[in-house]
């Protein structure tokens, strides 16, 4: 199973969560981390970055045949990105819910998308996908020692040791 591939026990599962430039001009950072924090995730990594085309193409590889690539690549390399790695139980499936459908306008009410977002081409946040495509892309963004090994005061209250 998904599970059984990784190299990290379940309660550390890490995912890349990144705020688009589109949610960066429009002040969004802290209400998106916000949601992260007050669910119980653990930060591990966190920078701001000027995306690059060769970045970008590896870390959308399954999107580039697409006639939309070129303005997709337009888009996220406008301004600036705020990546982070945030961790913790079934984080990678939690995420995907709380960002909401990639299509706007059938994400759901209460998710990132569907409380911030309209449109497709301009959906705010990324999040990955699955264990494999967490790991691709967290190694992809982050090297290893821009990531955190610590213990949250609290983690023995939000998930079962
Ligand atoms: P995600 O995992 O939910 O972000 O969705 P995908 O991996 O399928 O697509 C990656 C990103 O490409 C999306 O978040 C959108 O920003 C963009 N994208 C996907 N489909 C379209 C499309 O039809 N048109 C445009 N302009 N962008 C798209
Ligand atoms: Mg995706």
């Amino acid at each position: 199973g998904l599970r059984s591939k990784s190299s990290l026990p379940d309660v550390r599962e890490q995912t890349l969560i990144a705020v688009k430039p589109d949610g960066v001009h429009r002040r969004l950072v802290g209400q998106i981390m916000q949601r992260f924090e007050q669910r119980g995730f653990k930060l591990v990594g966190l920078k701001m970055l000027q995306v690059s085309e060769d970045l970008l193409a590896q870390h959308y590889c399954h999107l580039r045949t697409k006639p939309f690539y070129p303005s997709l690549q337009d888009y996220m390399t406008s301004g600036p990105v705020v990546a982070m790695v945030w961790e913790g139980h079934n984080v990678i499936q939690t995420s995907r819910i709380m960002v909401g459908h990639t299509n706007p306008a059938e994400a759901q009410a209460g998710t990132v998308r569907g409380d911030f977002s309209i449109h497709v081409s301009r959906n705010v946040v990324h999040a990955s996908d699955s264990r494999e495509g967490a790991e691709r892309e967290i190694q992809l963004w982050f090297q290893g020692k821009e990531l955190l090994n610590w213990e949250s005061c609290d983690q023995t209250f939000t998930c079962e040791p």
